[in-house]
């Protein structure tokens, strides 16, 4: 076997190796072989990562040096990440299986995402308050502290940017905590941020299990912030124990979203359009399109299009250019999903086309499995209400626009959701009626480093990017200055 790559903590800028001298494995979920080792955090490692932020917030240059400085920083961490796109996207697609060029895509977005927040770092500003006294009433926005952020799997490098490039633009420091089965991009980062020149303490990070170096993260007194993305099972457990001390929180959470095709829309463009928007990403992305709510008139010529465009898509090597769905990322990930595929045929969806595990040629290593669509599925079969994680999709038909929009909001969640129609009234009223975060109409681009983004619900409090992302990273103080005047 070659020799792995081995991974340490990156603490107060500088790597090290957990004090129990603990390591884990990583693998590569094309060929299932493990393909590194990293550091296991234990909670003095946690402990040691949050005093170096504390110190770096409380008494090192960061939150104090001027904005603009602080930007030519993350300037030229945007800088290097491009420099270093193919490195990264290589190592993302050999760890996460997704395909190189989504990963080149993601790359190329967490850069953008830290010229955004450079550029906003010196536009972002408080206001003054015509108040009822005499004198002069502002606001400042100052950085909370020291911020934890932790990312999934899914989507690794970007999660990481979106979280990082803000919380470091408003003067905060960081620790964050990558998911174990895919740390190594997050990693990468670490190494760029030392060398754009971000000081010690200022961006650490921690690989380790969730359930425990996460788990003492988020109970640590020296945290002022939680910054989360994955399930909604772990982010109300984190919810409660930061309840503890106060700490602010914002949570990215899981999704079911809606892809609403009225018959008037262009109904064949739709089909295409929403095959990846469900199965891009083997579906493992909280914004998949999962529940496709189509019009009965126009139904079987979507379900037609839908199926014979999916038949197209590229499954393979995620390394090869034109693969457009890798493996998932684990074989446990592709057994729950397959226990998914089981359930709605119990529940009597008709499995019309796929969602079989693909054991040919050289995918028989990998966790491959074949899209699945379910026809004639139900709002209330568990298929439809629970985030599967998985290229899974269920079209339910609708008559009814009244009914149909209370089935789309009778889920736990609200993340995202595209409404196909060429009637612009029609899209206005369903897009005020639909809870949820995010929407786009003839379209499935919902995401935007200018844009905010969060869901509604389950799905999460607070918004990431744009302007909101950054204001989610700030404090509000208020300062009154007496002038002295009487009347
Ligand atoms: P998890 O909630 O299992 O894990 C997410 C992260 O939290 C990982 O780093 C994990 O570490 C860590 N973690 C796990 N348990 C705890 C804990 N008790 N305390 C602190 N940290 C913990 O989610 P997945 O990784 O399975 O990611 C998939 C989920 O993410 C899906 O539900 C998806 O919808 C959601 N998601 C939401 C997005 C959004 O913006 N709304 C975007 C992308 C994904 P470890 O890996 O070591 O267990």
């Amino acid at each position: 076997m070659e020799k792995m790559d081995k991974h340490e903590l990156l603490i107060d800028g500088e790597w090290s190796a957990a004090e129990s001298g603990e390591t884990f494995t990583i693998n590569n979920p094309t060929l299932t072989t493990p393909m590194a080792e990293a550091a296991l955090a234990g909670d003095a490692d946690v402990d040691r990562a949050v005093r170096a932020a504390r110190r770096a917030f409380d008494e090192g240059p960061w939150p104090r040096m001027l904005a603009a400085e602080r930007a030519r920083c993350l300037f030229r961490l945007d800088a290097l990440i491009e420099e270093h796109n193919e490195a990264i996207a290589r190592i993302e697609t050999l760890n996460v299986g997704k395909p190189i060029r989504d990963s080149r895509a993601e790359v190329g977005a967490g850069a953008s995402c830290f010229e955004y927040y450079a550029g906003a770092a010196t536009k972002f500003f408080g206001e003054t308050i015509p108040v009822a006294g005499h004198g002069l009433d502002f606001t400042l926005r100052e950085p909370i502290g020291v911020v934890v952020a932790i990312v999934p799997w899914n989507f690794p490098f970007p999660m990481a940017c979106w979280k990082c490039a803000p919380a470091l633009a408003a003067g905060n420091t960081v620790v964050l905590k990558p998911a174990s089965l895919t740390p190594l991009s997050a990693l990468y980062l670490g190494r760029l941020a030392l060398e754009a020149g971000i000081p010690p303490g200022v961006f650490n990070v921690l690989t380790g299990p969730g359930s425990k170096a996460g788990t003492a993260l988020v109970k640590h007194g020296g945290v002022d912030k939680i910054s989360f993305t994955g399930e909604t099972a772990t982010g109300s457990q984190i919810m409660a124990l930061a309840a503890a001390d106060i700490k602010r929180i914002s949570l990215e959470l899981g999704g079911k979203s809606p892809n609403i095709v009225f018959a008037d829309a262009d109904v064949e463009r739709a089909a295409r359009a929403s095959v990846l928007a469900v199965f891009g990403n083997a579906g493992q992305d909280c914004c998949a399109r999962s529940r496709a709510f189509v019009e009965q008139s126009v139904y079987e010529e979507f379900v037609a299009a839908f199926i014979d465009e999916t038949k197209k898509t590229v499954i393979g090597d995620p390394l090869d250019d034109a693969t457009q769905i890798g493996p998932l990322v684990s074989m446990a990930q592709r057994a729950s999903v397959c226990k998914y595929i089981e359930l709605g045929q119990e529940e009597g969806a008709t499995l019309a086309y796929g969602g079989d595990v693909m054991t040919n040629g050289e995918l028989a290593a990998g966790s491959f499995l074949r899209p699945a669509v379910f026809t004639g599925a139900t709002n209330r079969m568990r298929i439809s209400r629970e985030e599967i994680f998985g290229p899974v999709l269920n079209v339910i038909p609708f008559t009814d626009e009244n009914q149909m929009i209370a089935e789309v909001n009778d889920s736990d969640y609200g993340l995202s959701g595209s409404i196909w129609t060429r009637d612009l009234d029609r899209a206005l009223r369903t897009i005020r009626r639909v809870r949820s975060g995010v929407l786009s109409v003839n379209s499935n681009s919902s995401v935007f480093v200018e844009a905010p983004f969060g869901g509604y619900k389950k799905s999460g409090i607070g918004r990431e990017l744009g302007m909101a992302g950054l204001a989610n990273y700030t404090e509000t103080k208020n300062v009154f200055i007496a002038t002295g005047e009487t009347s």
